[in-house]
């Protein structure tokens, strides 16, 4: 079993790992087709998040080679989606079976081995099988939609309510296509310009430019009474406050993103308004949720126009992540095939 394991920042090398449980036994032997490196891997590989000699790879699917009897669905040369979650089993919830609400989540690619690897061994229950008219690349986005409706039951979104959704990567878009889906209104604020074109030609309807007036567009678009809804993107290099002003009094406001990015920001305005702020950071729950909202076409991600490498320029790929997260404020998912 080999996968890339950042060596030390800005040094990514091919290894052969360590196989943590001496026997497999109970365990699926997954092969890594395809992996989906994110911002969390860029700010693995920069230094920024510190990553514990672990593989990077957010996001993978891949084909079962080795299989348990009478596993449904599991089959050998199933195509599946791999959960990119473990929860701690230690914490008081994991101890009473309610792993969705983990206090200490494990995050593939950042806690435990990622995806940027050629074989997987793992228990059945974090594997999804996934049906025929999911893509490979639609099925990397599988947790940006968990995470989209875990966002919508917390807010108890209601058909027609507005929601300003502060951050346009492609988290805030696919976030505001599964808001439509649902029936209410997204109101998208993008910060660059190449996220509002992704934007605009995905669907969503109302989306505010970096030369917009956010909070006088959304008084506007809302009759003057604002969002009672916010999600603010974390991953995003848009102040806070900004998603603040867009919140009516005692407002909902979800902080949430891919990638666990740090941030320090004041919460004046937020006191002033009486916000109830909500932190969301997993989909734990939904992932079969999110794959029968791909399947019946609830997002549409052509427009991303994700590229695609072979394993062997990882490093190459993230170096170029990280020159756009420089430079542009932003990087664009990438996806790797896996050899
Ligand atoms: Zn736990």
């Amino acid at each position: 079993m080999k996968g890339w394991i950042v060596k030390e920042p800005f040094k990514l090398e091919k290894e052969e790992m360590i196989r943590k449980n001496a026997s497999p036994e109970g365990l699926i032997k997954v092969k890594v087709t395809k992996s989906l490196l994110t911002l969390s891997d860029v700010l693995g590989f920069n230094g920024e998040n510190a990553v514990k000699g672990v593989a990077l790879g957010s996001f993978g699917t891949g084909i079962i080679s080795e299989t348990q009897p009478n596993l449904l669905g599991l089959e050998s040369g199933r195509h599946v989606y791999i959960s990119p979650y473990k929860p701690c089993a230690v914490c008081h919830n994991c101890q009473n079976d309610d792993f969705g609400k983990c206090s200490d989540m494990k995050i593939a690619g950042t806690d435990y081995d990622g995806f940027l690897r050629d074989f997987v061994d793992t228990e059945p229950g974090s594997l999804f099988p996934l049906p025929e008219s999911v893509s490979d690349l639609e099925a990397l986005f599988i947790d940006y939609v968990s995470l989209a409706v875990s966002i919508i039951d917390k807010l108890h979104i209601e058909k027609g309510d507005y929601v300003s959704v502060v951050g346009a990567n492609f988290f805030g878009i696919i976030l505001s296509q599964i808001l439509i889906y649902y029936q209410a209104v997204p109101i998208l604020c993008a910060q660059h310009k190449e996220n509002f074109d992704i934007a605009k030609k995905s669907g969503v309807y109302y989306v505010l430019g970096e030369n917009d007036n956010w909070q006088k567009e959304v008084l506007s678009i809302t009759g003057g009474r604002m969002t009672k809804h916010v999600v603010y993107m974390s991953d995003s290099d848009i102040p806070i406050v900004k998603a603040f002003s867009l919140a009516s009094y005692g407002a909902r406001l979800v902080y949430t993103g891919i990638s666990g990015k740090n941030s320090a920001f004041s919460f004046n305005q937020a006191i002033k308004k009486q916000l109830n702020i909500v932190c969301i950071n997993s989909g734990y729950d939904n992932t079969e949720t999110a794959i029968n909202l791909i399947a019946n076409d609830a997002i549409d991600i052509s427009r991303f126009n994700i590229k695609s490498f072979p394993d062997e320029k990882a490093a190459e790929v993230l170096n170029e992540m990280n020159q756009a997260l420089s430079e542009k404020g932003f990087a664009t998912e990438t996806m790797i095939e896996m050899k």
